[in-house]
């Protein structure tokens, strides 16, 4: 089944080109030219990533992509950030707000269409096989077991779940109120502290694979899982 990708962008001919590079890549396209407009097009059928533009008439690119990833139904859509060369330095509060990659304009579509298919294959890496892969970590799903590199690491049920939930995510930032939510499924009993120690033991239960590294802090944020130091 072709991959329906929304495309906010409130340039018609950056719209346009882009379909058509869609196209050629056996995507469906779908348009919007604003935030208000993309949320009437997800709100119709949850697309399998977005491309949004940061600069946008009324609610801007990146407050959009705070309140997708606020809501349940739409927090796990990957979305691709097109900015200005300008706005590079916004790159840090855009991955805050949960965005998976950036494309910088003037881009050419075939650097579009590679990153857009590196973000499905990434967010999509558990579909079926229930294996994951981040760096030397490898999680077997239906087997519940990790190993790093071909060792198997010994790992306890919350780290596990805590694991397996960066590897499905790997490369955004959850803040620990996210996590406890998605990790915890948010009972109330639990202190956004618990998230700290379990961080702990899990860098404690990778350390001896020299893979603790893995997990990092993000100031003043949470904290994200990175192939990438
Ligand atoms: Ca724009």
């Amino acid at each position: 089944m072709s991959k329906r990708i929304l495309i906010v962008e409130d340039e018609a001919s950056i719209r346009d080109m882009v379909a058509f590079a869609l196209r050629r890549a056996e995507m469906e396209p779908v348009h919007a030219a604003d935030a208000h407009a993309a949320l009437v097009a997800i709100a119709d059928r949850v697309p399998d990533l977005i491309l949004l533009d940061w600069m946008l008439p009324g609610l801007s690119g990146l407050e959009l992509a705070r309140r997708l990833r606020q809501d349940p139904r739409t927090a796990e859509i990957p979305i691709i950030m097109l900015t200005a060369r300008g706005e590079e330095v916004d790159r840090v509060s855009g991955l805050e707000a949960g965005v998976d990659d950036y494309v910088v304009k003037p881009f050419s579509t075939r650097e579009l269409i590679a990153r857009i298919k590196a973000v499905l294959r990434r967010t999509q890496a558990d579909g079926g096989t229930g294996s994951l892969e981040v760096g030397a970590l490898r999680i077997d799903g239906p087997a519940h077991r990790v190993y790093a590199g071909d060792a198997k690491v010994e790992i306890g049920p919350t780290e596990y779940r805590l694991l397996h939930f960066f590897m499905s995510h790997a490369e955004r930032v959850y803040s620990r109120a996210q996590l406890l939510d998605q990790v915890w499924g948010g009972s109330v009993y639990i202190d956004e502290r618990t998230v700290d120690v379990h961080i702990r033991r899990l860098r404690k239960t990778l350390e001896p694979f020299a893979l603790d590294g893995l997990v990092q802090t993000v100031r003043g944020t949470g904290y994200r899982l990175s192939a990438t130091p």
